[in-house]
C-alpha cells in the first residue's frame, strides 16, 4: 500500500513536469510558427524546384535511354536489319517531346528563382554580384536576358 501511494505521487509529480515541459515547448512551437509562416512561402519554392530539378534528371536519363536505343536501332537497319523505321520513328518523337519537357521544367525553375542569378552554362547558382560562374568559369554578363 505504501509503495503504491509512492508511486501515486511520483506519477503525479512525473506528470506536472511533463505538463510544464509541454506548455513551454507549445509557447517555444508559436515562436517558431511565427518565423515558419514566413519562410513557408520560400522553402515551398525551394521544394518545388528540387522537384522540378529532380524531374529533369529523369527525364535526361529517358532521352539518354532513346538516344542509345536509336543508335542501336540505326545499326540494325545499317546491317540490314529490316522494320525499324517505326521503332526509330517512335523513339526520334519520344524523344523531342523529353527535350520539350527539360526545357519547360528548366523555364519553370528559371520562374521561380530569378535571383539569385545562375550560370547559364551549368545552370549552377552564383553569389550576388559575382563576375565569374564559381563552378565553370564562364563570365556573367549582367542583366543578361535569358
Ligand atoms: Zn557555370
Amino acid at each position: 500500500m505504501e509503495l503504491f501511494h509512492k508511486l501515486g505521487d511520483k506519477a503525479r509529480e512525473i506528470g506536472g513536469k511533463a505538463r510544464d515541459i509541454g506548455e513551454n515547448i507549445g509557447e517555444k512551437a508559436k515562436g517558431v510558427g511565427g518565423k515558419a509562416l514566413e519562410i513557408t512561402k520560400r522553402s515551398g519554392e525551394l521544394i518545388e524546384i528540387t522537384k522540378l530539378k529532380y524531374e529533369i534528371s529523369r527525364l535526361e536519363k529517358e532521352m539518354e535511354n532513346n538516344l542509345s536505343g536509336l543508335g542501336l536501332l540505326v545499326y540494325q537497319k545499317y546491317r540490314g536489319t529490316e522494320g525499324q523505321d517505326e521503332e526509330i520513328e517512335r523513339l526520334c518523337k519520344s524523344t523531342v517531346k523529353l527535350e520539350e519537357d527539360i526545357k519547360a521544367a528548366e523555364a519553370e525553375i528559371a520562374k521561380l528563382s530569378p535571383k539569385p542569378p545562375f550560370c547559364p552554362d551549368c545552370k549552377v547558382e552564383l553569389p550576388q554580384g559575382g563576375k565569374f560562374c564559381s563552378y565553370c568559369g564562364k563570365e556573367i554578363l549582367k542583366d543578361e536576358e535569358v
